[in-house]
This record gives C-alpha cells, structure tokens and sequence, in this order.
C-alpha cells in the first residue's frame, strides 16, 4: 500500500524546493500539538512535492480566505477555508461524514501562507479547531 505511494511521489522535482519551512506545523507545535507523536506533519511535508505537481488550483485567494481543488493520491478534493468567519470544508470523506479537520484543509492553509503570508489568522483558526484534526 506504502509502495504506491513512494512510487507517486516524485522527490527528485521537489529536492530543491524542500527546503521550504512549513508554517503549519511551525504553528501547530506552538499550539502544544507534539508532531512527533501525531500522524501530521507527514502529509504536510509533502507540501512542496504537491506544489511542483502542480496538485493544487486556487479558485479563490483573498485575505482571510482560500478556495482551491486539491489533488490528493486517492482523488480530488474542493476545499474551503474562511478564517474571517472560523469555517472550513473539504469534500473529501473525513471531513464530510466526521466533520474532520482532514490533511486537505491542512494542505490549504499551508498554501494560503505560502501566498500570502497572514499567519496570524490561521494560528487563530487552528487554534479553534486543534481538537478536530484528524490523524491519518
Ligand atoms: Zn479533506
């Protein structure tokens, strides 16, 4: 199972680029969340990798929020983040049948200050939803 994975992931585009400091979880452990207990950071470590394959289109980028389709490996998911108004959706099935924070929104809100830089929203935003973050 771990192997399609490995074999979808094209680390030789993102070797460069890895280098990038992700902000959410920067965020997360200044929230208290250990990262290294909890299944998250893996995901948004391949933030970059879904940058350079292009896995992610932003519908709509404005402050305090962000609409964007987000290729995952098991399919595309449309994901909303208003922070001015502390709401989030994602279509995936975690975040519809368990009302989850899903890497999805993760995924989103690493994008969002990626472009824009506004962190103290999103810090505000996690800080509200840390006990609906879903490990996967
Ligand atoms: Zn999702």
């Amino acid at each position: 199972m771990s192997g399609t994975t490995e074999e979808a992931i094209d680390y030789t585009k993102a070797y460069v680029e890895l280098e990038h400091t992700l902000t959410v979880p920067q965020i997360l452990s200044e929230l208290g969340v250990d990262l290294s207990t909890r299944r998250i950071y893996r995901p948004l470590g391949d933030f970059m990798v879904y940058l350079n394959q292009r896995r992610f289109k932003v519908i709509e980028l404005r402050r305090r929020y962000i609409e964007c389709f987000v290729k995952g490996w098991t399919g595309e998911y449309r994901v909303i983040v208003d922070l001015k108004r502390l709401h989030y959706y994602c279509s995936c099935p975690h975040s519809r049948i368990r009302r989850a924070l899903c890497k999805h929104v993760l995924l989103a809100l690493e994008l969002y200050c990626y472009l824009r830089q506004e962190i103290g929203d999103v810090a505000e935003f996690l800080r509200e939803y840390l006990d609906r973050i879903v490990e996967w």
